[in-house]
């Protein structure tokens, strides 16, 4: 397989990919030789060797491909095909697939560390080149064998692009108020209604949809929908317009009408009924990497106004010796921090075998709200220039807003932690 891409680069992710492939672990669970012996004492912050390798292997990128063209992308909200082609080729964007279906067989920590390292330079184009993960999760929950070597081979195959269609106009939070309907006609299923808010859509090759197929009203969230994979050019799917978003301008959003569109029952994910699990499911290993988007924008704000209060002047002193600034520079430290730990420690839960929804919201939940906080308050160490699209803190603001939106809003987490705790408690016998 021959891409236009560095050959240093091409080398180096192949080498790690080849000793991660070897051991055939998730690389969070493969402690390095320096790594060992901290890990003899139980807790353990540092990455292993791989995962350095792999984490030097994405500032490059991020470096080399994506700093360079980020507010140009911005400007002309181009979907960013390059970007995805040169990393799809380096193997970044199928890291996460398991080597079953062609991938890199990583874990979420890695997913972490890639998403972190690219939302440094740009989370539009993270977005834009990472929402696949999103559309294959599902599958990889639920899907039949057949099913995912088709679909999760196909995003290995080729740099395409996938969709997860879930929220529709009149329901984003409330999932159990999703309309679209899909009736079984003969061997055939019938899907009409509309989704909204769909990243990928106009550029993805299939997508991953949630309809109901229970029409009563009072049926269990848990029993009433299904899960269905489409091919995108499926006769009755219209998709709409791009949507002009405030901010992460270059990733495709678009609502999708489906009209009497017709598909056979290789299609139903699963078994009919288990749609919302597999919908809800996949937000486990996906919180963690959005969380760590929200962290690389954070680390950038911070970043870029530390630069800029070491350099402007006011009252005869850099900004930074005003404490009001240093706070505040002090203050996003301490919440990239924050935020930093609790993501890797909701992907390195997942990463072991276990249950981590109530980590995995509390990453969504503080990384989102820093993210935001800090993109906001870099424009404030900025001054005026903050305001202009001459420098690079406007951007991040706007960028860093969706942080506390997609994937679940930071109200949507709250609930989640606060059902997790009653149920740990429940569990410990405290109740
Ligand atoms: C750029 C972008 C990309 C997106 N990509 C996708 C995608 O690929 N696939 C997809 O399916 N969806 C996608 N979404 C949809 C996104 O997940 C939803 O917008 C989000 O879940 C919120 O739903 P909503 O917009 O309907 O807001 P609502 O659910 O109407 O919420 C409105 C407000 O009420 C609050 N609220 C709602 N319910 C409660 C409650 N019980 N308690 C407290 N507060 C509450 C919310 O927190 C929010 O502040 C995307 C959205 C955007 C903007």
């Amino acid at each position: 397989m021959m891409h236009n891409v560095p050959k240093a680069l091409n080398q180096q992710v192949w080498r790690a990919g080849q000793r991660l492939i070897s051991t055939g672990k998730p690389i969070a669970s493969q402690p390095s030789a320096q790594s060992d012996a901290a890990s003899e004492g139980g807790l353990n912050f540092e990455f292993n060797d791989t995962q350095r390798e792999f984490q030097d292997l994405v500032k490059r990128f991020t470096r080399d491909e994506i700093i360079p063209v980020a507010a140009e992308y911005d400007r002309t909200m181009k979907f960013p095909w390059d970007i995805l082609k040169k990393a799809w080729a380096l193997g970044l964007t199928n890291g996460a697939i398991p080597e079953a279906y062609g991938g890199g067989g990583l874990g979420v920590v890695e997913s972490c560390i890639l998403a972190e390292g690219l939302s440094y330079g740009c989370s539009g184009i993270l977005t834009a080149i990472t929402g696949s993960g999103l559309a294959a999760a599902p599958l990889l929950i639920g899907a039949s064998e057949e099913q995912k070597k088709k679909y999760i081979g196909r995003l290995v195959e080729e740099p395409i692009v996938a969709a997860y269609c879930v929220t529709e106009p009149g329901a984003g939070s409330d999932v159990n108020g999703v309309k679209t309907k899909a009736e079984k006609k003969g061997d055939e299923w019938i899907i009409n209604g509309q989704k909204m808010w769909i990243t990928g859509a106009g550029v993805a090759n299939w997508f991953f949809v949630l309809a109901r197929t229970n029409p009563d009203p009072k049926a269990p969230a848990g029993k009433a929908f299904t899960g269905f994979v489409l091919e995108a050019d499926t006769p009755g799917i219209t998709v709409g317009r791009k949507e002009i978003n405030m901010g992460q301008r270059c990733s495709d959003t678009r609502g999708i009408t489906f009209e009497d569109v017709r598909v056979p029952q290789s299609q139903v994910l699963g078994a009919e009924g288990l749609g919302f699990r597999l919908a809800m499911g996949a937000f486990d290993k996906t919180r963690p990497p959005v969380a760590a988007g929200a962290v690389g924008v954070a680390q950038r704000a911070l970043d870029e106004a530390t630069k800029y209060a070491l350099q402007r002047k006011t009252f005869g002193t850099e900004i930074i010796n005003h404490q009001a600034v240093a706070h505040m520079l002090a203050e996003m430290a301490i919440n990239v921090e924050v935020s930093r730990l609790i993501m890797y420690r909701a992907a390195w839960e997942i990463d072991q075998g276990r249950r981590n929804t109530y980590y995995a919201s509390i990453a969504k939940a503080i990384a989102g709200e820093s993210a935001t906080k800090a993109a906001a308050d870099a424009v404030q160490i900025f001054g005026g220039n903050g305001f202009n699209t001459e420098y690079p803190v406007e951007k991040l603001m706007r960028d860093a807003k969706i942080f506390q939106i997609y994937e679940g809003t930071t109200q949507i987490q709250k609930l989640v932690v606060a059902r997790e705790l009653v149920g740990r408690l429940k569990q410990s016998g405290g109740v």
